[in-house]
């Protein structure tokens, strides 16, 4: 029998997850749950972060920054209007997630731990240079999303820690955009991209996802892409390189073919979009 703890604060739950073998803490439970109602998972104890103040919401950062809580719930990440230019692309992310029970259940800060490689939110991060502060028995740390995803559903997340928060850099008032190849509407990503332009309008910032284990981004092929926007040739050697990185895996959503297809098909179709918007 599984035992529901929930403690007050942070300090607490990092505890109670040393305490226990086998413990986890639980957010919304859209996946964990389903896990365990599988029997893919085995747990003794949840630690439900649901009463920790200040783990939940969007906020404006004095120096700008944007700074989500773990608990955030996607359909408010969906609705938030401080995610505008360069960060519209994470609102637009969480907005296809799934559908409107999942995206009123989950939560930012499980769907990253859970780290499905095809999780809607892991490009649009990369995309937006998102840190993420991750708690635990030796303190608090900060991780960059480029660094978090290692292997597989594997992460820098250790044992017993907790994801608190995401913060990204102030929006900048260029256009961004999400789009993702999928099935049917509301399946995981067969592939997915996360493209943002730079504030001079001369690059991008771009992500795939659903086509490794993390997202995919190449800042030295971002930067030999800049000034050539224009340049279909350009263009094709920076879709080429991202191409390059990718570990696609053959699986009901699609052969490894069809996904390493797909990287060229998005960074050009997202691109035409984002330079449409601009002029
Ligand atoms: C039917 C269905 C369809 C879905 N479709 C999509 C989709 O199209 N795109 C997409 O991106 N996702 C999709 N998801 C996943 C969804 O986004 C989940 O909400 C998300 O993966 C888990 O969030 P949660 O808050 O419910 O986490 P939980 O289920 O509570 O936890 C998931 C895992 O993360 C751990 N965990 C939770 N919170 C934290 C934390 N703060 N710190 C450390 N560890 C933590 C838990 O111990 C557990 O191992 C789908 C899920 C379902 C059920």
């Amino acid at each position: 029998m599984t035992e529901v703890l929930f403690p007050e604060n942070i300090g607490e739950a990092v505890s109670l997850l040393a305490d226990h073998e086998d413990a986890r803490p639980i957010s919304g439970g859209a996946t964990l749950v389903a896990m365990r109602n599988a029997g893919l998972v085995e747990v003794s104890h949840l630690v439900s972060l649901d009463r920790i103040a200040g783990l939940s919401g969007i906020e404006v950062l004095d120096d700008g920054h944007i700074r989500i809580g773990a608990l955030t719930k996607h359909a408010e990440t969906a609705a938030c209007a401080a995610l505008t230019g360069s960060l519209e692309v994470l609102r637009m992310a969480a907005g296809k997630i799934a559908n409107r029970v999942v995206r009123n259940m989950g939560t930012i800060g499980g769907s990253v731990a859970n780290a499905d490689p095809a999780a809607d939110y892991l490009p649009a991060l990369a995309c937006c240079d998102a840190v993420l502060t991750i708690v635990g028995p030796d303190g608090a740390r900060d991780v960059d999303i480029l660094d978090y995803v290692t292997d597989w559903y594997e992460t820098a997340l250790e044992e017993g820690e907790i994801i608190t928060a995401f913060t990204l850099p102030a929006p900048e008032p260029v256009a961004s955009s999400y789009r993702k190849i999928a099935r049917v509407t509301g399946d995981f990503a067969t592939a997915s991209c996360a493209m943002s332009l730079d504030a001079d309008g001369r690059g991008i910032r771009a992500a795939i996802g659903a086509c490794g284990p993390g997202p995919l981004r190449d800042h030295a092929a971002e930067a030999a892409l800049r000034g050539h926007l224009g340049d279909p040739a350009a263009v094709s050697a920076f879709a080429k390189q991202l191409a390059e990185m990718a570990d696609p895996v053959e699986d009901v959503r699609g052969s490894s073919e069809y996904r390493l297809s797909l990287i060229p098909r998005l960074i050009t179709s997202v691109l035409d979009d984002l330079m449409k918007e601009t002029v």
